[in-house]
């Protein structure tokens, strides 16, 4: 999902460039870009301070290959290769609001991609599995969260639909590709009193659905709003 970004003034800018200047120490060329990409996102609706603390410290583009690192900051995905892209900005931060993430979590993603949204997750609970299906994503994500310190991440290339077993249950769960329905092995894995955020549906026309999982196991619904991400593949079952 794209939507443009609010076309701003210059004394806005100006004010940007005030603010943004100390927190770097003037050191990191794109800090100007990401408060203004923030400010973009808070605008449209998203209040939690702790999201939008940690998509303020999160260098999105050392997620990114060198050729589009300029472009980091838009609100728009992009493409990363192997079929995928690194979300939309906007669309992380609404699904990690959605998610309520707390620091005692531990968070299965389905769809690791560049690593960035396990990254802005990281920050915000005890740790994070994540699963990617491309071997060679899996791997670059993988070294790019190492290289950046997000020690609380472990990297896994798999099937998502399998979800992880051996770790569940979760009491967080987040697909960042799009099953035609929520595979019933991840509700499995969802912890009793859980979230679980997902795009579900074919392209063209997907939502991204909350599922909450009550104390006695009932599930409840929620659509939140159409989005548009990459479809999450069969894999091997
Ligand atoms: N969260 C990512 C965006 C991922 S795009 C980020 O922040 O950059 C969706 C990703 O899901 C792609 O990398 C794609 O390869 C992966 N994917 C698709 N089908 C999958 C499956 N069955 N299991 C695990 N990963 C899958």
């Amino acid at each position: 999902m794209y939507v443009p970004a609010n076309v701003r003034c210059t004394a806005g800018v100006m004010f940007l460039v005030a603010i943004a200047a100390p927190l770097t120490g003037g050191s990191d060329p794109f800090a100007l870009q990401r408060e203004q990409m923030v400010r973009q996102i808070e605008d449209r609706g998203i209040r939690s301070p702790n999201t939008l603390r940690v998509m303020r410290a999160t260098p999105r583009h050392l997620f990114l290959p060198p050729d589009l690192q300029a472009r980091a900051y838009e609100d728009r995905p992009l493409p990363i290769g192997f079929d995928a892209t690194i979300s939309q900005p906007y669309i992380v931060a609404l699904m990690t609001e959605l998610l309520e993430p707390a620091k005692q979590h531990r968070v299965l993603e389905i769809g690791t991609g560049s690593g960035y949204q396990a990254a802005v997750l990281a920050q915000l609970v005890d740790h994070v599995f994540t699963i990617e299906i491309v071997p060679a994503l899996a791997q670059s994500a993988q070294l790019t969260l190492r290289r950046l310190g997000y020690s609380n991440v472990t990297v896994r290339q798999g099937d998502g639909y399998r979800g992880w077993p051996a770790e569940a249950p979760f009491p967080r769960i987040i697909l960042t590709a799009s099953p035609p329905e929520i595979p019933q092995t991840l509700i499995d894995q969802l912890a009793h009193g859980g979230r679980l955020v997902a795009p579900v549906g074919r392209l063209g026309s997907q939502e991204l659905v909350l599922i909450e999982k009550m104390a006695n196991g009932t599930l409840r619904r929620r659509s939140v709003g159409p989005v548009a991400f990459v479809p999450m593949k069969p894999g091997g079952r």
